[in-house]
C-alpha cells in the first residue's frame, strides 16, 4: 500500500491534519479531523469494553490463571515532580541526540541512518552507482561519485563536507577502498566523505543538509512547564511521558476506595507527551499521543502466568478487531533487552506501509514489570547513575530521591500475607493503533458505476466496531416522497448508531464516498419504498445490495454493527 496516498485520503476525507496547518503545522502535533475522531473513539470504547466495562469478573477468562477484577481511573497530566524522580524518567527518560553544526537540526542518534537512507540525495546515491555499496555489492569506483558530489550535493546537500572539496574527498575515499580491501559499505562512503579529517574518527553525515553533527549526548524526552506564577527551580513541572505512574501513585487509594482485590487490574486511557527528537512516519512518532494502559497486580507467585495470559489477550484483541495476517506480530524480547527488573516484555507490532520490509513497528508492549515501580514509590531511588539497580527492601545506603514512604504492600484477608504486588503492564498507544487500523483498511478494488462500468475505487474496511459512521441513508433521489421517509429511517437510526444523510448526486458517487469514509452499510429509499416499504441495504465489502424492511431497518443495523 501507497503510504502517500493513505495521507493524502487522511486530509481529503477529514481522518487527520497536521496540527496548526494555516501556520505552517507544528512537527509531531496532529490534529483527527470529523471521521479520524469517531474512528479513534471508537478504538478507546472498543478497548475500554472490551478490557474494563464488560469484563466478566466471576468467569475465568480462556487463557487465564483466575479469575480477576478491572476497574478505571483518570489522572492528571502534570503530577507532583518527585513521581518522575522515583519513576526513573527524569533521570533515564533520555535519547542520544546529535546537533548539526550546518543547519543547526536535531537528530535522534539511533534515526541517523534510516533518515540518511530516506534522504533524496542518498537515494540519488544508490541510484547513481546502481550497486547496494554494501560489503557484498561489487566493487564501485570511487570516481563514479564525482558527479553526485557536485550536482546532488551541491544542491540538496550543501553542508556535505566533500562539496568544498570534491576531487580531495573522492581521492580520499579511493585510498580507503584501496587500502580496506573489501568494498566499502554505504555507511563507510558516506562517513569517509563527510568527515575532512578521517583521522580524528568518521562520522555520519546530517540527513538535512550533509553537514556535520557533534557528539551524541543526552536529552531527556519529558516536556516542562511551571505550576504558579514563579518559573522558579521549585516550580518546575512535567508532562506526563506515560499514563502509567498515575495508576501506582493512585494504588493505595484505589484498594482502600473500592472493595477490588488481587489480582486486579487498573485502567487509563489518556494523554501523554514526548519531546521526540524527530518526530516521524505520519502519527506514528507525535509529540503528543493517547496511551491506553493497564497496571495489573497479582501475587509473585502467579505473575508470570498473568504476564502470558496479558500477552496472549492483547494480541487477540487487534486481530478480532482486523488487524489480521502476516503484518502483526507479537515478539517477545531476548534477554539482553529486558529491563533489569522484568523477566518478560513482548511487543506487538505491525509492518507499517512506509517502514522497510520485513521491518516492524511496536503497537503495545507488554511487560513483566515485577515490583519495581510500588518499590520505588515507597522507597525511593538510590542515585541511577551509580547505582542504576532498584534499592533493595533493607540495603543501605540513602536514595537520592526519596520516595513517599507510603507503605504500597498489599495484606490478603485471607492469608494474611503481606507482600508487595507484582505489576503487569499492557501498555497500548491509540494513535499508532489508529493508524494501524486505517493502514490495514486500505484497499483499491473494482466496482460498477452508476453506468454499470467497472471503475476503481478506494474502500476503507475497517471493522463495523471501529468504523468512523456505521450507517448511511440516502433517497435515490430529491422527490416523490423519498427524502421524507429516508429523514425519519435517519433520526431513528441516528438514536443508535452513528449514520449519515446524503441526498447530494448520483446514488453511485454517494456510495464512494461512503466506501472512502469506510461506511460498513449504505441504506437507500426508492420507489419500491414507497409501495411496499423495503430498502436496499448495501455493503461495502461485498458490494452486495439486499432489501430488507424498512421497519427492521434499525434493529437490523444496530446488531451488524456490535
Ligand atoms: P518507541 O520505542 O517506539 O519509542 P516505546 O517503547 O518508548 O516506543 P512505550 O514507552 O512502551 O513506547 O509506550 C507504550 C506505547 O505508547 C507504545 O507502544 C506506543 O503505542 C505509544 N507511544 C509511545 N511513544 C509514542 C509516540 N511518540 N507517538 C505515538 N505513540 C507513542
Amino acid at each position: 500500500m501507497d503510504m502517500e496516498k493513505l495521507v493524502s485520503l487522511c486530509k481529503r476525507r477529514g481522518f487527520l491534519f497536521q496540527s496548526s496547518e494555516i501556520y505552517g503545522g507544528l512537527n509531531g502535533f496532529w490534529d483527527y479531523g470529523p471521521l479520524g475522531v469517531e474512528l479513534k473513539r471508537n478504538i478507546k470504547e472498543a478497548w475500554w469494553r472490551d478490557m474494563v466495562a464488560a469484563h466478566d469478573e466471576l468467569t475465568v477468562a480462556a487463557g487465564a490463571p483466575g479469575t480477576y477484577e478491572m476497574t478505571g481511573l483518570d489522572c492528571t497530566i502534570i503530577m507532583h515532580p518527585q513521581v518522575w524522580k522515583c519513576s526513573g524518567h527524569y533521570d533515564l527518560f533520555c535519547d542520544m541526540m546529535q546537533t548539526c553544526r550546518q543547519c543547526k537540526k536535531l537528530v535522534r542518534s539511533d534515526h541517523v541512518r534510516e533518515m540518511l537512507r530516506e534522504s533524496d540525495w542518498v537515494q540519488a546515491l544508490l541510484a547513481e552507482v546502481r550497486c547496494g555499496l554494501d560489503a557484498t555489492a561489487p566493487a564501485w569506483e570511487a570516481e563514479a561519485l564525482l558527479p553526485w558530489v557536485k550536482k546532488t550535493c551541491r544542491k540538496k546537500a550543501p553542508g556535505f563536507a566533500a562539496v568544498r572539496d570534491p576531487e580531495a574527498a573522492v581521492e580520499q575515499l579511493r585510498v580507503a577502498q584501496l587500502s580496506g580491501g573489501s568494498p566499502l559499505t554505504l555507511w563507510e562512503a558516506l562517513a569517509r566523505l563527510a568527515t575532512p579529517e578521517p583521522a580524528a574518527g568518521l562520522q555520519l553525515p546530517c540527513p538535512h543538509c550533509g553537514g556535520d553533527l557533534t557528539e551524541p549526548r543526552e536529552f531527556n524526552l519529558m516536556f516542562e512547564s511551571h505550576a504558579g506564577a514563579l518559573k522558579s527551580e521549585e516550580n518546575r513541572v512535567f508532562l506526563r511521558p506515560e499514563t502509567a505512574q498515575g495508576i501506582f501513585v493512585n494504588f493505595k487509594n484505589v484498594l482502600d476506595s473500592t472493595r477490588v482485590r488481587i489480582p486486579f487490574g487498573i485502567a487509563q486511557i489518556g494523554k501523554s507527551f514526548r519531546n521526540e527528537i524527530t518526530p516521524r512516519n505520519f502519527t506514528f512518532r507525535s509529540r503528543e499521543f493517547e496511551q491506553m494502559e493497564i497496571e495489573f497486580f497479582c501475587h509473585p507467585d502467579t505473575s508470570r502466568k498473568w504476564y502470558e495470559y496479558w500477552r496472549d489477550r492483547r494480541m487477540k484483541w487487534y486481530v478480532d478487531l482486523g488487524l489480521a495476517g502476516d503484518r502483526l506480530r507479537l515478539r517477545d524480547h531476548a534477554a539482553d533487552e529486558l529491563s533489569h527488573y522484568s523477566t518478560g516484555t513482548a511487543d506487538i507490532e505491525y509492518a507499517f506501509p512506509f517502514l522497510d520490509a520485513g521491518e516492524y513497528g511496536e503497537l503495545e508492549g507488554i511487560a513483566h514489570r515485577g515490583d519495581f515501580d510500588l518499590r520505588s514509590h515507597m522507597e525511593g531511588k538510590l542515585d541511577p547513575t551509580t547505582c542504576p539497580l532498584q534499592v533493595e527492601a533493607g540495603a543501605d545506603g540513602k536514595p537520592k530521591y526519596r520516595g513517599s514512604g507510603r507503605d504500597l504492600a498489599y495484606r490478603d484477608e485471607v492469608t494474611n500475607e503481606r507482600f508487595i504486588p507484582h505489576v503487569i503492564e499492557p501498555s497500548a498507544g491509540a494513535d499508532r493503533a489508529a493508524l494501524a487500523f486505517l493502514c490495514e483498511a486500505y484497499r483499491e478494488d473494482q466496482a460498477p458505476d452508476d453506468k454499470g462500468d467497472m471503475q476503481t475505487r478506494v474502500v476503507m474496511r475497517f471493522h463495523p466496531r471501529i468504523a468512523p459512521v456505521k450507517v448511511a441513508v440516502f433517497p435515490l433521489v430529491k422527490k416523490d416522497g423519498m427524502p421524507e421517509v429516508a429523514r425519519d429511517l435517519y433520526r431513528a437510526l441516528k438514536a443508535k448508531v452513528t449514520a449519515f444523510y446524503d441526498e447530494k448526486g448520483a446514488v453511485g458517487r454517494r456510495y464512494r464516498r461512503q466506501d472512502e469514509a469506510g461506511t460498513p452499510y449504505c441504506i437507500t429509499i426508492d420507489g419500491q419504498t414507497l409501495a411496499d416499504r423495503t430498502v436496499t441495504l448495501r455493503n461495502r465489502d461485498t458490494l452486495e445490495q439486499t432489501r430488507i424492511r424498512l421497519d427492521d431497518a434499525v434493529e437490523e443495523i444496530a446488531a451488524r454493527v456490535q
